[in-house]
């Protein structure tokens, strides 16, 4: 489609219209490149375009008519009530992840000093909402992806909350540290699953592990006894027919307390375990604090999963 030297409100979101692209999809792109609320959009159909936005409407079209999400079209979605940037890089961040953040919130008290951990975080979502909620924890985000996390270290920079940043594969990018709480939500979606088919504009290593799905959840959980302190939760997102296997594999990593909770369609959704404050764990609640210091930032190892 050529670009529109004269274009007016009414006469772009017609054009959207017959690229068969959603009309409040077009209002949001259209708000965005004008600079302007929706509300303004609804009293000024007869406004022309500046030749700038004109000339870049079709090409915003044509993006979102071919599947890709509106949230990478916008380079910006919304979640648990802050505005992250977002690129193709990291996925979109969903509404049912925001189940993970309520119940870190719950299970984090207010005092400070908590280290929490949140593995391949992506845009950073978990771990930002987190640090909002809780400005005394210290937070490390990790990613296996240098460019998703470069993506979340800018988001925590525009949106001034202060986390840590580690390149890594799961575990291995905390280093020697301990947490008292990790979140997670790998990459879970089954290799033959069909809906992956729709996903196709996000990274495929931050949705699939491959094979049956289960592959990052078991190395996160197998990983957790050695990363968490006693009486630390691991909290993790998963497919919604895996509760009942993710809740085995955590059981069998020594987790009690387990237990699954489900996201506003009704699905099992998010499962957590408490690693025992038991006997065998003496040895770290007598440690110093200073004996469990966060991981830095900048490992510089490479992994090949797990954005
Ligand atoms: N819930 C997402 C979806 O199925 C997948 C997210 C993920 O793999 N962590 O669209």
């Amino acid at each position: 489609m050529a670009p529109e030297a004269v274009l007016s409100v009414a006469q772009a979101l017609a054009r959207a219209r017959a690229c068969g692209v959603d009309r409040l999809d077009a209002m949001w792109i259209l708000c965005q490149l004008l600079g302007q609320p929706r509300a303004w959009l609804l009293a000024h159909d007869h406004d022309v375009l500046p030749a700038a936005a004109a000339s870049a409407w079709p090409t915003l079209l044509a993006r979102r008519a071919a599947g890709e999400p509106l949230a990478y079209v916008l380079g910006e979605w919304e979640f648990f009530g802050l505005n992250l940037r977002v690129t193709p890089k990291v996925l979109v961040p969903r509404p049912e992840t925001e189940l993970l953040v309520d119940w870190a919130l719950e299970v984090l008290d207010a005092g400070p000093g908590q280290q929490v951990i949140d593995l391949g975080t992506g845009s950073g979502a978990l771990a930002l909402a987190i640090r909002r909620a809780r400005p005394r924890v210290r937070m490390l985000a990790t990613d296996a992806c240098a460019q998703a996390l470069a993506v979340a270290a800018d988001n925590a920079r525009r949106l001034g909350l202060e986390v840590s940043f580690a390149l890594g594969d799961w575990w291995a990018a905390a280093g020697a540290a301990r947490f008292d709480l990790a979140v997670c939500n790998p990459p879970y979606v089954a290799a033959a699953d069909p809906h992956l088919a729709a996903l196709r504009h996000e990274p495929l290593a931050a949705l699939s592990p491959g094979g049956d799905g289960l592959g990052a959840l078991a190395q996160v959980i197998q990983g957790g006894p050695q990363h968490l302190l006693p009486g630390a939760w691991l909290l993790l997102e998963h497919g919604h027919d895996q509760a009942q296997r993710v809740s085995g594999l955590l059981a069998a990593a020594g987790f009690e307390a387990i237990s699954t909770r489900s996201d506003l369609a009704g699905l099992a959704r998010c499962t957590a375990g408490r690693r025992p404050a038991a006997a065998e764990c003496r040895l770290d609640t007598t440690a110093a604090p200073e004996s469990r210091p966060i991981a830095r930032p900048g490992d510089p190892k490479a992994a090949q999963t797990g954005a």
